[in-house]
């Protein structure tokens, strides 16, 4: 899970050469890291720990930006289904919020935002959907259904590779905190296609111009 759109050049990859400058990080002559069962145990000043906290700031950024969509999305929907499944994850992404709180805490370090350039995207592409769609419209529904999907897929594709960076460096207290958190954004995830194929999707089709 370690395929990185922001910081490629952290990544440190088994099959590479050891002609790389990531030797540091690994050689034996650190006594920290000598130790493949020592793994997880002061990891402070790895390459893959940097990386890990630079992702949490980006995904608590995110978290924060999802915040402040969401409200506009409840307002811009018709069916009372979406309305309450948008409300319910809004209520979630802030304890989402507290959760990262938690990892930033269990890892000794400080919670803050790094800005996140995917969600900025995804978020105007929610409010395009809704200034290219007429106001109580099952066809507004859909677009916002689908922009919210997209922000969910993100956050599973975000929250996954966490998840495995944390069991990677040992943080099984934050590895079990970004779970649930994954568990989340994949339940909503599911809700929207159920909202989507159960109802909104075919009341769009209805929809003349
Ligand atoms: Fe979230
Ligand atoms: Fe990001
Ligand atoms: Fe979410």
């Amino acid at each position: 899970m370690l395929f990185s759109m922001h910081h490629p050049n952290n990544l440190i990859m088994p099959t590479t050469s050891n002609s790389k400058k990531t030797a540091p990080a690994k050689a034996a002559t650190k006594k920290k890291s000598a130790s493949p069962a020592n793994a997880g145990a002061g990891k402070g000043d790895s390459l893959l720990q940097e990386y890990f906290v630079e992702s949490l700031q980006d995904v608590y950024y995110a978290e924060k930006a999802i915040t402040k969509a969401l409200p506009k999305m409840i307002g811009a929907s018709t069916s009372s289904e979406l309305i309450s499944a948008f409300e319910d994850h809004l209520a979630v992404t802030e304890e989402q919020i507290t959760r990262l709180e938690q990892v930033f805490e269990s890892i000794g370090e400080k919670a803050k935002g790094k800005k996140c350039d995917a969600i900025e995207g995804l978020i105007k592409e929610s409010e395009s959907v809704i200034e290219d769609t007429e106001d109580g419209t099952a066809t507004r529904d859909v677009g916002l259904i689908m922009a919210g999907q997209k922000v969910e897929h993100y956050e599973i594709a975000t929250y996954g590779g966490l998840v495995q960076l944390a069991q990677t460096l040992g943080h099984d207290k934050a590895s079990g905190l970004l779970q649930q958190t994954l568990d989340e954004e994949k339940e909503t995830d599911e809700l929207l296609t159920s909202i989507a194929e159960n109802n909104v999707n075919y009341e769009a089709s209805e929809e003349k111009e």
